[in-house]
């Protein structure tokens, strides 16, 4: 089959590989029909992982089920499924109580599972023509009639969605709050859609693409195009002197060579001055344990120094960690079919698995007008 493969640090490329195949009895075959490249690959990408060459990438995935194993009862042969990013088992202490993100058995010995990602597990990726689904009665989510007609949006409840809505309900958003989110990628976008479908009164994005923060403000947040110190003056400008009732960090490492993203801890910093005493914080950027490519000795050790005095005095709350999908992507799904929620606002570019080279280049550079890319495999 075709599929998406990691070479080194900006080199990914389409080879031939061996088929994806049923491998224990609870697993499924899914054709992937579309398959996301997210910010998380970029870590990858960038070289700032431990990915081994040889690795098919993709954790954003939707396809239909083509076969399942003997023990497979839920799911069926031609049901048109969304893939959470996260591979859970369902049955582990941390699955029964929803904590999905963080199963103990999908990856012994390490914090959670997902698809085509380093350091989380064995599974290839689904930037491929087939994907192995694990736990498939578990991690399936079937959607309903209007699944391919609406794709593009049913195709963001593999992450993103999910993990802008995490972001929120970490940092305890509620109807009538101010928010401020950090970062108008597509997950920070997801925050901003999550937290007004939540009833949010104000919701201010910061970011330095123009392109990205006009999004923001199609939806109905208020964008300020400022990331350094000055963006808190805005935000408490905007919330008469008090700060945002919550916070979302959704920026994570950024890679160092691209500008104004040379100060890692800069946005975490800039939450706990813009975000008012007693306030909650959601944490759903990435940080890596180790990230070899950063710029200053602290951060290549995965030590992120922050204003924790500030934290403390203002008696803030905070929740971090990857977003349990499966806790919140049924819900986001009834939200979709009713016309409620349409995360594929974010959507930019629409490219054959063929052309996802260069899907990576143009994402990774943040080239104007490139805010969410989507791999269509068998186009
Ligand atoms: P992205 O890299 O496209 O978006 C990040 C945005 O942050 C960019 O638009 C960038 O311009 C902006 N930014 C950079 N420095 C900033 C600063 N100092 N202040 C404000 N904005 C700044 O990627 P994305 O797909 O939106 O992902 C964002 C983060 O979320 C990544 O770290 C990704 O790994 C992470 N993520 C986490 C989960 C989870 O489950 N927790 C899931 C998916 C993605
Ligand atoms: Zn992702």
């Amino acid at each position: 089959m075709k599929a998406l493969v990691y070479k080194g640090p900006r080199d990914v490329v389409i080879n031939n590989v061996p088929d994806a195949k049923i491998e224990k009895p609870t697993d499924v075959l899914v054709k992937i029909t579309t398959s996301n490249i997210c910010g998380s690959d970029l870590h990858m990408y960038e070289g700032r992982t431990s990915v081994e060459a040889g690795k098919i990438l993709g954790h954003e995935n939707l396809g239909i089920v083509i076969e399942a194993g003997s023990a497979v009862e839920r799911v069926k042969v031609g049901d048109r499924v969304c893939l959470p990013f996260n591979i859970s088992c369902g049955f582990c202490e941390n699955c029964e109580r929803g904590q999905t993100a963080f199963c103990l058995i999908a990856n012994p010995g390490n914090a959670g599972a997902a698809y085509g990602y380093a350091e989380m597990g064995p599974y290839s990726g689904g930037q491929a023509e087939y994907l192995r689904v694990p736990y498939a009665d578990f991690n399936c989510l079937v959607l309903p009639p209007d699944a391919e007609e609406k794709e593009n949006d049913y195709v963001m409840l593999s992450d993103i969605f999910p993990t802008g809505y995490h972001a929120t309900e970490l940092a305890g958003v509620k109807p009538g709050d101010s928010v401020v989110i950090y970062g108008a990628g597509p997950v920070g976008l997801m925050a901003a859609h999550s937290a007004l479908i939540k009833g949010a009164a104000k919701v201010m994005v910061v970011d330095m693409h123009e392109d990205r923060l006009a999004l923001a403000e199609k939806i109905g947040a208020i964008p300020i195009n400022k990331v350094d110190e000055s963006c808190v003056d805005e935000v408490l400008k905007l919330t008469n002197g008090r700060g945002a009732d919550c916070g979302c960090e959704c920026v994570g490492y950024q890679c160092h060579d691209h500008p104004g993203h040379e100060v890692p801890n800069l946005t975490m910093n800039n939450l706990v001055k813009s975000v008012k005493a007693t306030g909650g914080i959601g944490v759903v950027g990435v940080f890596m344990p180790e990230d070899p490519g950063a710029s200053d000795e602290l951060a290549k050790q995965g030590k992120l120094a922050f204003d924790f005095g500030t934290f403390f005095t203002k008696g803030q709350r905070m929740g971090t960690g990857q977003a349990n999908v499966k806790a919140y992507n049924r819900k986001l799904m009834h939200l979709i079919q009713q016309g409620k929620a349409n995360p594929s606002f974010i959507v930019s570019h629409e490219l054959p698995l063929d052309k996802a080279a260069e899907g990576y280049a143009s994402f990774d550079a943040r080239e104007e007008g490139w805010t969410k890319v989507v791999l269509k495999t068998g186009a």
